[in-house]
């Protein structure tokens, strides 16, 4: 059976949590943390960062750092996982979604700027399969009508567009190392401060709501309440986890990215006889093969070929639901425009297995698979 992910064990992780137990300091912002701490601060050039309890802890903080307020308005792409809207509803904020690019799942940059009124305070890109959105026309919409930007970078850990890291690019970037992601420690996020102006009060929102933070590095005597806030940090044994992963980061990365190439190449003839579309990777980005995805003709084809694919043992699945059709969506948000590509590809999506160590051999046998299934219609 080919799963469709496995979560990495590559290189030093129970080392290093036996080692966080040794060590008798088991909650946040020990050894571990500060290690993973630096890490990201010297390969990303990330200003500031700080490990959470998940990517959705991650969006919570930056959703009450971007200090939005109820009615305060939040633009967004609808084909995104529910989190990223839920860190600004659970603030008062309403939800503007914008279609995406069929290219590549990504909100259309080039409608951004028409859904902005007077309560716009925040766009928040998501860098769908860990392929950039144009954060260069984003950056300046954001500059020009005075708006913060918070990536989802979610799926972004370790990719890039042009010459700078995702998650550093706006004002606030978070990110995932749930098992599904490609660096992960089970559960776990961090938040990505670029802006001086919002990295001590980033460090209170994460302990409670209080200066802790400056406590422990000796800068005040007493800390206390001085904020809203909650518990963000995660345990050192989920850091010890981690940091074995980034240790290995480009071994990881390097053979997604194999995989990626070879279900590309091998998956190219169907492509160009125009059955099936492949993603699309704009010149600008350097992407981190978080996903393999195929679109198919419609919602009818596709389950034909997972339960194809299920019959050969091997797991895909799609997801996202778009947002601004679920209930929820509903409630707390509204689509500015016409949702062309939104739910219509969304229904054409399917991902395939990709995880580090996946193989050639398991590729090989999803790409006879598909070729298999469009021969026999
Ligand atoms: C995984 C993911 C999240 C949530 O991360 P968790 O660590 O699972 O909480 C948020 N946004 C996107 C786009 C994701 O893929």
């Amino acid at each position: 059976m080919i799963p469709f992910n496995r979560p990495a064990v590559v290189g030093k992780e129970l080392d290093y949590i036996a080692d966080a137990i040794e060590r008798r300091r088991l909650s946040g912002d020990y050894e571990y943390t500060k290690q993973c701490h630096a890490w990201f601060k010297q390969q990303f050039a990330a200003k500031d960062i700080l490990l959470t309890t998940s990517g959705t802890s991650a969006l919570d903080m930056a959703a009450v750092l971007t200090n939005v307020q109820p009615g305060d308005e939040v633009i967004m792409p609808s084909y995104t996982f529910t989190s990223t809207a839920n860190a600004f509803v659970l603030r008062g904020a309403t939800i503007v979604f914008v279609d995406v690019r069929p290219d590549t799942m990504n909100i259309n940059e080039q409608l951004i700027e028409a859904a902005i009124t007077e309560r716009t305070k925040v766009i928040v890109p998501v860098h769908y399969a860990g392929v950039s959105c144009n954060m260069e026309v984003i950056m300046d919409i954001a500059k020009r009508h005075n708006l913060l930007v918070v990536e989802d970078a979610a799926q972004g850990v370790n990719a890039k567009y042009q010459d700078k890291w995702l998650g550093t690019i706006g004002q606030i970037g978070c990110y995932s190392f749930h098992e599904t992601k490609n660096y992960t420690c089970g559960e776990g996020g961090a938040v990505v401060v670029s802006e001086d102006s919002l990295i001590e009060r980033a460090e209170i929102i994460r302990e409670k709501g209080t200066d802790r933070s400056k406590f422990f590095r000796g800068q005040i005597d007493k800390y206390t309440w001085v904020d809203i806030g909650s518990s963000y940090l995660p345990s050192e044994l989920n850091a010890a986890y981690l940091l074995a992963q980034l240790e290995q980061a480009d071994v990881i990365n390097q053979d997604r990215l194999h995989s990626w190439q070879r279900y590309y190449d091998g998956l190219q003839s169907l492509a160009a006889n125009g059955t099936i579309t492949l993603p699309t990777i704009p010149t600008d980005c350097t992407h981190n093969a978080h996903m393999f995805y195929i679109k198919v003709k419609d919602l009818t084809e596709r389950q034909a070929l997972i339960a194809h694919l299920k019959a050969n043992d091997i797991m895909s699945v799609f997801h996202y639901i778009p947002l601004h059709s679920a209930a929820a969506g509903k409630k707390f948000g509204r689509f500015h425009g016409e949702d062309v590509y939104t739910t219509k590809d969304s229904e054409r999506l399917l991902r395939l297995p990709m995880y580090y160590q996946l193989g050639d051999d398991a590729v090989d046998k999803v790409v006879g698979a598909i070729q298999a299934f469009y021969s026999q219609k």
